[in-house]
């Protein structure tokens, strides 16, 4: 562990000082919601157009924990195949880490669930930066303790929200990590779904259509990886022969993204279908 990894590692640990009990995970949310308040706020009015799939409009905290626990069982499905590309180019713990991250993330929302998606992805930043070690570990913990702090205490969300939440999480890996895309990290995974959704959201797509466009184009990034050198995390101490293997945490923020839109289409992709909460669409 040196280099990038140990940066990571320094400065997740840093931001994870505070802010660490599961209920409260938002806490810093008010501050960053001041700052960017004037967007979420047109966002939100926006949400009939971006959201209106859900009837009320809103992603809630259901929807959130519904990701996580997809996230969980994917990567339980997959820890094989991750652990098998990260020992191509890394140390072979990329599946293991990320099983046990999110099996204690599974466990964390079966002992109780916080109410707002903000708190929500909170919770799950915060028990992958105590449970997951490598790198991968403070920067998804990261990613998603930035994205919860951008939905701040809302009961629900839009789809424009999310992708606020969502940019403010890659804008949490890329200063954790100082990776920019084609340096074969999970960026060059995130950075596209991002783009693919922004674009979706702006078109007025329903969040099924949208975040499915987003896991195609996370899964397309995590594929061009491939021929990709390294230039970051553990893999880049292995130069050109890092070439002609896809990054394991490339192909995790894949599953991520691709849990998402699971969870997006079980709960809040069809129409009259509004997560847990009482439907007010067409029974
Ligand atoms: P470690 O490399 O410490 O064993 P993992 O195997 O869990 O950690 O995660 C490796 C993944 O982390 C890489 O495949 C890459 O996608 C990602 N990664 C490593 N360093 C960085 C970085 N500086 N920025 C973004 N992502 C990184
Ligand atoms: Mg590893």
């Amino acid at each position: 562990m040196a280099g990038p990894d140990d940066r990571a590692r320094d400065t997740g640990g840093t931001g994870n000082a505070d802010g660490m009990s599961d209920t409260n995970g938002a806490g810093g949310a008010h501050e960053a919601n001041a700052a960017n308040g004037t967007t979420r706020a047109g966002t939100t009015r926006g949400l009939n157009g971006a959201g209106g799939t859900t009837g009320t409009g809103g992603l809630d905290a259901a929807l959130f924990a519904a990701w996580a626990e997809e996230i969980a069982a994917a990567v339980r499905a997959d820890r094989d195949r991750l652990t098998a590309l990260d020992s191509a180019i890394g140390d072979a713990d990329h599946g293991a880490n990320l099983d046990r991250g999110f099996t204690a993330v599974a466990e964390a929302l079966a002992g109780g669930r916080p109410d707002t998606p903000g708190a929500l992805l909170s919770l799950v930043g915060n028990t992958l930066i105590r449970k997951v070690g490598g790198a991968s570990g403070p920067l998804y913990g990261m990613a998603f303790r930035e994205a919860g702090k951008a939905l701040g205490d809302a009961p629900a969300v839009s789809l424009a929200d999310l992708d606020e939440a969502l940019a403010a999480g890659l804008a949490g890996i890329r200063k954790l990590g100082s990776a920019t895309e084609g340096d074969k990290t999970m960026v060059d995974a995130l950075a596209p779904a991002l783009r693919a959704l922004t674009q979706a959201v702006q078109e007025g797509q329903d969040p099924a259509e949208a975040v499915g466009a987003a896991a195609e184009a996370a899964l397309a990034g995590a594929q061009a990886t491939i021929p990709m050198q390294a230039r970051k995390g553990r893999a880049s101490y292995l130069g050109p022969r890092s070439v002609g293997h896809e990054d394991p945490g490339a192909a995790s923020t894949a599953l991520i993204v691709r849990a998402l839109h699971a969870a997006v289409s079980r709960t809040a992709g069809a129409p009259g279908e509004t997560s847990r909460r009482a439907p007010e669409g067409p029974a």
